[in-house]
């Protein structure tokens, strides 16, 4: 089964396990422009990522956002051509895009079908240290034309190998750039690689 019949489920709320950690509730706001995000219609994506350690149950939320649909353009507008090239040759060629059916009817819900292992390496979640789970959102509901995903720190690190230098440093530019975002913010998207 392709992605493209998840859509036939109904409409699904955004999930706890989307929601902020800090406020214990749905993302409200872009962290970028402060929008408002909740509003039927307003696209949006929430990245979260995560890091657990074996043999226990709990895991710490190493950061969390969410970015409305306008201010994921700007970002990607700041991509290089190549970069962006290599990123989706790299999805085109290494993401599992076939679902287990057994699966997909066990499943009441379309976030754990979606985030059980990384969509690259098809690993657990379980057997990951560090992962990033994504999810595109139209209002208060998930979206209906792309699933949310997980992503393991392995597959993270190959793909920001894959970002230019020139990219890299039109990114830093970018988030100088931004007013209101904390310090740290500001470290994570220079270090980390935000899948935009
Ligand atoms: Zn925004």
């Amino acid at each position: 089964m392709s992605f493209g019949n998840w859509f036939n489920r109904e409409k699904e709320e955004i999930p706890e396990k989307f929601h902020s950690y800090e406020s214990g509730k749905a993302f409200e706001n872009c962290m970028i422009c402060d929008k408002y995000l909740l509003d039927p219609g307003t696209r949006y994506m929430i990245e979260k990522a995560f890091k657990q350690y074996s043999g226990f149950q709990s895991k710490d939320v190493l950061f969390e956002f969410a970015i409305c649909e306008d201010c994921g353009t700007s970002m990607r507008a700041d991509l290089s051509k190549e970069s962006l090239d290599n990123i989706q040759q790299y999805f085109f060629t290494n993401a599992n895009r076939v679902i287990d059916m057994d699966e997909y009817e066990k499943n009441s819900s379309v976030s754990d079908l979606f985030t059980q292992k990384c969509i690259i390496k098809n690993i657990n979640k379980e057997d990951l240290t560090e992962f990033q789970m994504i999810a595109y959102c139209d209002g208060p509901n998930l979206s209906l034309s792309e699933p949310p995903l997980l992503i393991s720190e392995l597959a993270a690190d190959e793909i920001q190998e894959l970002i230019s230098e020139q990219t890299r440093d039109e990114l830093e530019r970018f988030t100088d750039d931004l007013t209101g975002l904390p310090p740290e913010l500001k470290e994570l998207f220079k270090d980390e690689m935000i899948l935009i």
